[in-house]
């Protein structure tokens, strides 16, 4: 099963905000939406970085909640991992497990084409094992 095939059932909408919004705004919106992070694109769209909860949780715990009003920019991660629509959720799987984090990006010809998030691919995984026990299941029926 490939990124593109769990868009098409997702959608492609990514959540994305400029750098110019403050911390507090992005918890806000974090908030309102129910999502876990943020893309941060400039004004072609281009990727900038990513801010996820973790991150105001971090740097709250570092530095105090005076960070909310600071631009998202000090407190993102700017060296974005991607994926493209052709990578399979075991691809997905191992970049989430070695850079410990939820969320990815999806980039097509250097746009941004979706997020996948760990849901996503737990949700997948699931059906996917369903699926494979129903076929043994009708298998050792048949023999
Ligand atoms: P998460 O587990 O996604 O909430 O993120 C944990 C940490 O990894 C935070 O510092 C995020 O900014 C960072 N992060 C999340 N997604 C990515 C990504 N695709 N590439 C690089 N860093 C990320």
């Amino acid at each position: 099963m490939t990124v593109a095939s769990i868009l098409n059932v997702k959608g492609h909408d990514v959540f994305t905000e400029t750098g110019d919004k403050t911390l507090r705004q992005i918890c806000t919106i974090l908030g309102e939406r129910g999502i876990g992070a943020i893309v941060i694109v400039d004004k072609r769209g281009g990727i900038e970085g990513i801010v996820s909860e973790r991150d105001v949780v971090r740097s709250i715990a570092k530095h105090g909640d005076d960070v909310l009003d600071q631009p998202v920019t000090e407190h993102m991660t700017k060296k974005v991992v991607t994926c493209s629509e052709s990578d399979t959720v075991n691809d997905v799987m191992a970049k989430m497990t070695s850079g410990r984090f939820r969320h990815l990006p999806v980039v097509k010809d250097g746009l941004l084409t979706g997020l996948i998030s760990i849901g996503d691919v737990v949700k997948h995984r699931i059906a996917q094992i369903e699926r494979e026990a129903e076929d043994m299941r009708n298998y050792i029926a048949m023999s």
